[in-house]
């Protein structure tokens, strides 16, 4: 773990493209660098010309993974690409993506964001059936699921809709479609996937739509779809609307097909990719998160107002929060903390007593703006609580009379399951600690989070929360949207193991 670095992780940033005309290697070379913060640990392109594909993946950030050469060597009609966070299977090349193999029906290739709630029940059965397996991934055993040919009691009667709303005969999709229909009627939890076979790029979003996924236009007959549609913007893509959730799309040289499976599973997309995950520039549902950022930083003033001189927010992800904060209250935003972007996730762990140190090697306040100062201080969220102290007694040291800390998020008390690495429930701060005790803990003068309420209403852009059902904030109130194993919540639990295997 990185003391400096208290935020829950996505696991992963997926785009494809289908581009004849286009340098297709380069160009998901330049939405992965636009899809970075998903995932800092190892990144890869699959492409294919039609009839074979090629990979390039390892560990590291885009920019040290590619070079001129790999992108050279790439060359082709369409790719997928991905930029990965670990959550489930370590850290380690054999588990970066996307994942690439060779099909009685060509190559196949899978790019994954999310989390299968239910992965070692599919792994176990894909092992019984007498497929192999290389790594501890449960993108890995999704992978196998896609090749298997397997027709499940479910599917003859599986509901899929066209794009209109028309009717189709399961018997009309494509061997690939039908696949991943099978996948997604065994399949629990999260999954936004970016497919490759040999003549298409395939995106699908899950049942509950967790984790996001759009489709953009590229000139005049290229087409992507990415996790973010910051992504689009870095290409010059033009964003065509979100995909849905249950949604497949298929894009080849007809165009973009889209198909629907029919369900009735609750709505639950990530509320934690407004609070946190998704760039500021993003547009999800409608909405540009900087915008619902500032919207709950209102909310939050509203909900916990104090008598202060400034506010400031931990850089950079509190920013739209603070300035929400500021415009509500009244009280001028200044900047009180510079941060060294150069530091990354594979910092080297200091010792106890160098810990103070690292985090003004990460942050270094800005004195002018806090001596003699009641500072609001606004962070997104707390997750473990190990970084919250040490800022507030930076701004101490800086000369700020007072800290008032208020958080864009409510209490972090519950682990997510659903591609996010957050924390055993032991480990989050606010799981069994009082608001008194966590303030003590962190030693700010005031403390106060905004209510779950109050981040559904500023979400939904509404005064009714209540009005908010398609999100999950299981995070923060155990409501968990789908059926969690209970061995899940093991402390003990090794993430990258398989149990029940
Ligand atoms: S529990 Fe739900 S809201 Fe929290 S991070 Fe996971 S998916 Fe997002």
């Amino acid at each position: 773990m990185n003391v400096f670095d208290d935020k829950p992780h996505e696991e992963c940033g997926v785009f494809a493209v289908y581009a004849p005309n286009r340098d297709v290697p380069r160009v998901t070379f330049f939405a992965l660098y636009a899809l970075q913060h998903r995932g800092q640990e190892s990144a890869g392109i699959v492409s294919s010309d039609g009839n074979t594909a090629k990979i390039h993946k390892d560990m590291g950030l885009v920019s040290q993974v590619f070079k001129e050469d790999n992108l050279e060597m790439l060359q082709g009609t369409h790719a997928i690409g991905h930029t990965r966070y670990s959550t489930t299977g370590s850290s380690h090349v054999k588990n970066a993506q996307p994942y690439l193999i060779e099909t009685l029906h060509g190559p196949l290739s899978v790019a994954h964001n999310g989390n299968l709630t239910n992965a070692h029940t599919l792994r176990k059965r894909l092992l019984e059936r007498g497929g192999g397996l290389s790594s501890t991934s449960d993108s890995e055993v999704l992978t196998y699921m896609l090749a298997v040919p397997t027709q499940l009691s479910g599917f003859e009667t599986a509901r899929v809709k066209t794009e209109n709303g028309s009717s189709v005969n399961i018997k009309d999709v494509d061997f690939w479609q039908s696949q991943l229909i099978s996948f997604m009627l065994e399949a629990e939890g999260a999954y936004t996937l970016g497919v490759l076979t040999k003549d298409a790029v395939y995106g699908v979003r899950d049942l509950q739509g967790l984790r996001p996924l759009c489709l953009g236009k590229l000139g005049d007959n290229g087409w992507v779809f990415a996790s973010e549609s910051c992504a689009l913007n870095t290409i010059g893509a033009e964003f065509i609307r979100d995909i849905e959730p249950g949604e497949i799309i298929r894009i080849d040289q007809r165009g973009v097909t889209s198909l629907k499976l029919e369900h009735h599973k609750q709505l639950a997309m990530c509320s934690f990719e407004y609070v946190y995950f998704a760039r500021p520039d993003t547009n999800l549902e409608g909405n540009v998160v900087h915008d619902v950022r500032q919207r709950i930083g209102r909310r939050l003033a509203k909900e916990a107002p104090v008598e202060a001189d400034v506010v400031v927010a931990v850089p950079d992800s509190a920013t739209p929060h603070g300035i929400g904060y500021s415009l509500e209250s009244g009280i001028p935003y200044t900047e009180g903390l510079i941060k060294n972007r150069y530091i990354g996730r594979t910092f080297i762990t200091p010792d106890q007593s160098l810990r103070e140190i690292g985090m003004q090697l990460k942050y270094n306040p800005l004195r002018a703006n806090l001596a003699g100062k009641r500072v609001v201080l606004i962070d997104d969220s707390i997750v473990r609580g190990t970084t919250s102290g040490p800022l507030v007694k930076l701004l101490r040291d800086a000369g700020a009379l007072e800290v008032h800390l208020r958080v864009a998020c409510p209490p972090i008390r519950h682990p997510c399951f659903m591609g996010v690495d957050m924390a055993t429930r032991g480990q989050l701060i606010a799981h069994n600690r009082s608001l008194e005790e966590i303030r003590v803990h962190i030693g700010a003068d005031s403390l106060a989070y905004i209510t779950e309420e109050g981040l559904r209403a500023a979400i939904s852009n509404t005064d009714v929360p209540a009005a908010d059902t398609g999100h999950c904030y299981a995070c923060m109130t155990g409501n968990y949207p789908l059926k969690i194993p209970e061995w899940l919540f093991a402390e003990t639990r090794d993430k990258n193991v398989f149990e029940g295997v």
